[in-house]
């Protein structure tokens, strides 16, 4: 065959297979996106594990009529302009990939209003966005995006799909892991008609510690020492579940950076050690922390869907983090000698 561009559905729905691979990564994408957009209460309602509909509406700052169209271009976004924007980056996303790759794999319709707008204007699209002019469409502001039939013309794709309820079960652990780090919102969700998740914003101590009892367990808050500490412009704060609530399974482990779920070896093997001497090997320990360093020093954009983080200075976070935890630890622990020589 002959060199060719690859036309521009297609580009975008290479692109979906590495975003969105399955319900729950749009999820993400568009959840990600209303928090982008300020917003402080977050609407998820999915059907059929979120492969008949998903549908996530928010009360961001939404997004005016004339940029409806702009929205589900490739590499289109209005978070970042430059290297330094992306070197500092603040927001979850800044690839311009989501609405465009989301739009090539199912029906989507995007419905906004802006505050100084008198209504809303809707665009949408199956596959593809057919450059048709925005039409009104009644809406409060803030955004409802809406993606009907996930992957219906992607065979491959969808014949990878797992069971409704595991599908589910992939967007409700994604709802309780960001919920965890964005008190400043309320989220509610909606399986099948029926809601499994309500939670207002939490702005005070005392709420973010009963939304973290929600999400983790009243076991687990009660098992669990506060950190927090700062060194050297490294920051952690967070729970930890104590060595004696120690699990079977690795299912209540937050971290993250900078305010990003990350997945990283480095920090899980700095947490691993600082366990190691309290906890049997075959056992998990329990936390939700929350690490902040300068934004310069951690580069988010190593992968598509953004999991994975690199440090400029890894050494230095990993012996921060192993530190931090592994002497609060010590701390929480009896010293037998003293009572030898007492
Ligand atoms: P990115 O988030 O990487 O910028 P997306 O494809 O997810 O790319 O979104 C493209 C743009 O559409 C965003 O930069 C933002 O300006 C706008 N947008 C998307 N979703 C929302 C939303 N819920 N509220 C307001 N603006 C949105
Ligand atoms: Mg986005």
């Amino acid at each position: 065959m002959a060199i060719r561009i690859l036309p521009d559905q297609l580009i975008n729905q290479i692109k979906a297979g590495e975003v969105v691979e399955r319900p729950s990564a749009v999820v993400k994408e568009l959840v990600e996106n209303s928090l982008d957009a300020g917003a402080t209460r977050v609407e998820i309602e999915v059907e059929q594990g979120g492969l008949n509909l998903i549908r996530i509406r928010d009360n961001g700052s939404g997004i005016p009529r004339e940029e409806l169209p702009v929205a589900l271009q490739r590499h289109a976004t209005s978070k970042i302009q430059n290297m330094d924007d992306l070197e500092r980056v603040g927001s979850l996303g800044f690839r311009g990939e989501a609405l465009p790759s989301i739009l090539s794999v199912s029906r989507l319709t995007l419905t906004s209003r802006v505050a100084d707008a008198s209504h809303g204007w809707q665009v949408s699209g199956a596959g593809a966005y057919e450059n048709e002019e925005p039409k009104p469409a009644a809406h409060a502001v803030g955004t409802t995006v809406e993606a009907c039939d996930l992957f219906y013309n992607t065979p491959a794709r969808r014949k990878f799909m797992k069971a409704e309820s595991t599908e589910f079960r992939h967007i409700s652990q994604f709802i309780n892991r960001i919920a965890l780090c964005r008190f400043d919102a309320g989220f509610t969700l909606k399986h099948n008609q029926r809601r499994t998740l309500d939670l207002a914003p939490a702005d005070s101590e005392p709420e973010r510690e009963a939304r973290v009892a929600q999400i983790c367990g009243d076991d687990f808050v009660r098992n669990a020492i506060r950190i927090d500490e700062q060194r050297m412009g490294l920051s952690l704060q967070g729970w930890v579940g104590l060595p004696s609530f120690a699990r079977t399974q690795a299912d209540l482990q937050y971290l993250y950076v900078n305010g990003r779920a990350v997945r990283d070896k480095l920090l899980g093997h700095a947490l691993r050690r600082a366990f190691a001497d309290a906890m049997h090997s075959t056992h998990y320990p329990a936390f939700v922390l929350y690490l902040e360093l300068d934004p310069v020093g951690v580069d988010v954009n190593v992968h598509p869907q953004k999991t994975e983080v690199r440090f400029r200075e890894s050494a230095r976070v990993h012996d921060f983090l192993f530190g931090a935890v592994h002497q609060l630890l010590r701390r929480q622990r009896p010293e037998p000698e003293q009572h030898h020589h007492a």
